[in-house]
């Protein structure tokens, strides 16, 4: 399966590879972020936002497991650490087929709820400062989308 990988050594760095993926979003994207905890999934999301010219401070949805966000599109952004296997569902198919981009940290322990295509973008801490990023997309739109990016 086809994937593709940065090295970034800052979370600057990291923001600008969201915001060229921020550029090209449409309604009813979804990216699902994976990766430890301080791996940079909230700071990657931060990028997002910039990239859909929204000004308000994104932050971890630390007591809100969906926090939404105006700017070019809506910008749902889901932290479903807390809900952990428990698999509840709060409705994620009106994010996910609304009119936004959605964006889940810790997708995977919702994986019975989130759509079958998506962007899976995986963040490895290697280092204080050093993160590799990996975007496997997942159906066309998704391949589609990545190319776009690296071929820009
Ligand atoms: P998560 O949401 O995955 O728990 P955060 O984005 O909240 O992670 O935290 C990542 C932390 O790592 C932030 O304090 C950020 O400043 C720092 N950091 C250092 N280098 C990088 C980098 N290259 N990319 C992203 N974050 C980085
Ligand atoms: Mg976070």
């Amino acid at each position: 399966m086809k994937q593709y990988e940065w090295v970034t050594q800052s979370p600057e760095e990291t923001m600008n590879i969201a915001m060229q993926l921020a550029m090209r979003l449409q309604p009813q994207d979804v990216i699902a972020l994976e990766g430890d905890l301080g791996a940079g999934k909230t700071t990657f999301t931060k990028g997002l936002a910039k990239g859909l010219g929204i000004e308000r401070n994104v932050n971890s949805p630390t007591f809100t497991i969906i926090k939404e966000y105006r700017g070019r599109l809506p910008l749902y952004h889901m932290d479903v650490y807390r809900l952990e296997e428990m698999e509840e569902d709060l409705g994620f198919d009106e994010y996910f087929f609304g009119d936004g981009v959605t964006v889940v940290e810790w997708a995977h322990l919702i994986q019975s709820y989130l759509p079958k295509q998506l962007l899976k973008v995986r963040i490895h801490h290697e280092g204080e400062q050093q993160r590799k990023i990996i975007f496997q997309p997942i159906g066309e739109r998704y391949e589609q989308l990545c190319k776009e990016i690296v071929e820009k």
